[in-house]
């Protein structure tokens, strides 16, 4: 045991954290329906999904066998030059779900490598029509779209990561973040924020990018649908395109199976990813219309993107089976049951002393605190409470796996109703 611990804190990188000073870590071992396991033997209730992904929990047994009858025809080939079932058949489903515009995709490994093919898309989108100078992005402050450079560009500018790498980001444009709440009518002010920068800055914009309804990791901000539809009639009226980044919404976590629809619109490019393999494999996708497929193409022009590992059959196997789970769960019950829960378990701690706020969206639940909490520390008690929780900044949520039971959902909300006494 120490022998990992040890040569992990001496050796591994995690997720944005030093190599002088590492948060403490802790060794998981099995996980197994809601439940991780760690090394010590005790088991700790998933309020994660780790990281949004794994819906239908650990070592489902559908999953497993979608992988297993998979590897054993074929683990991988190159998608250059070939194709394959699992690829096409993941396809048909995504293009089925989305909304009906959008039938022409491209298969990614990861959510940041999606918004990045889906920035090129809309940037060779306006080169091939000979309007290169549309060639910047229009997103709205605190948004979170991934690591990676192009992601990172539209990712919030002051809790990103945009200071760092100052001289070499390019410098997009920033909405104000909505104020109007999710469930709530636009206020005037959301509504011309967006409109003045667009109204003065369309000769140059490529598009617009954004997470629909809800805000993940850049503040767990859930904004009103209505801010959608206006989103839509600006870039039709000034030519920009648009682009939903539900790598985090989709498959159901917000109560509908993707955040779009809340609303009746449809986005140019939708990315997909996290939940897409029911957690179990890297995946991601961008579906796309027909004006764009074609505008990029128009010339003779080619997608510039291509993924060694584009269309990975196992994880496009598996992924056509966790989206068959969907159905075969009743997500939509489920979710609602879960966020009938959350919000009745949660709400109360409003009322506490250094909360700022709670809200809950399908199966999400947010407590914000009035200033940042010390993560390691809360950590410790909840893996000690046998529960695992993941607090960033001021930010206390859950977002567990659709199976959680609903006493195993009372014990992570009684978790994080002590961690604020
Ligand atoms: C997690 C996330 C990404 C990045 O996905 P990775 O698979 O971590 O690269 C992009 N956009 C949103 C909204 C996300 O939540």
């Amino acid at each position: 045991m120490t022998d990992i611990l040890d040569f992990d804190r001496e050796h591994l990188w995690h997720p944005y954290t030093s190599m002088v000073d590492p948060l403490p870590c802790y060794e998981a071992v099995s996980a197994n329906g809601v439940m991780i396991e760690l090394r010590d033997g005790r088991k700790l209730i998933d309020g994660m999904s780790s990281w949004w992904c794994a819906i239908h929990g650990y070592n489902h047994p559908e999953l497993n066998r979608a992988i297993v009858e998979q590897i054993e025809k074929m683990s991988h080939v190159m998608f250059g030059g070939m194709t394959h079932a699992p690829a096409v058949e993941l396809a048909r489903k995504l293009i089925d779900m989305t909304p009906p515009s959008l039938n022409r995709l491209f298969f990614a490994d990861s959510g940041s490598v999606a918004m990045e093919v889906a920035i090129k898309m809309v940037m060779q989108y306006w080169f091939a029509n000979d309007r290169p100078e549309k060639s910047r992005l229009l997103t709205i402050a605190g948004g979170y779209h991934g690591d990676t450079f192009g992601a990172m560009s539209v990712c919030d500018p002051v809790t990103g990561m945009h200071e760092k790498f100052v001289n070499v980001l390019p410098k997009h444009l920033f909405a104000p973040r909505p104020s109007s709440r999710f469930g709530e009518e636009l206020r005037d002010d959301d509504r011309d924020d967006l409109t003045k920068l667009v109204e003065s800055h369309h000769n140059e914009l490529a598009a617009l990018v954004l997470e629909p309804i809800v805000q993940g990791a850049g503040g767990m901000w859930f904004y009103s649908a209505e801010y959608l539809k206006h989103a839509r009639e600006l870039c039709d009226e000034f030519d920009l395109l648009l682009v939903f980044d539900e790598i985090a919404t989709g498959f159901g976590r917000t109560g509908e199976m993707f955040a779009v629809d809340h609303v009746d619109v449809e986005p140019d490019v939708l990315c997909v990813g996290k939940a897409l393999t029911g957690g179990t494999m890297t995946l991601a996708a961008c579906l796309a219309n027909e004006r764009i497929a074609t505008g990029i193409s128009a010339d003779g022009g080619v997608l510039m993107h291509g993924p060694t590992f584009m269309a990975n059959p196992l994880a496009c196997a598996v992924a056509k089976r966790s989206i068959e789970l969907l159905e075969e769960i009743d997500w939509r019950t489920r979710v609602s049951a879960v966020n009938a829960q959350l919000e009745h378990e949660l709400r109360p701690l409003s009322k506490l002393k250094g909360v700022r706020d709670v809200r809950t969206i399908g199966a999400i639940g947010v407590v914000q605190m009035d200033a940042a909490v010390n993560v390691a520390q809360l950590q410790k008690q909840f893996v000690d409470d046998g529960v695992w929780i993941r607090p960033f900044n001021d930010l206390i949520y859950v977002m567990p796996p659709y199976i959680t039971q609903p006493e195993q959902i009372s014990t992570l909300t009684r978790a994080i109703g002590k961690a604020l006494m």
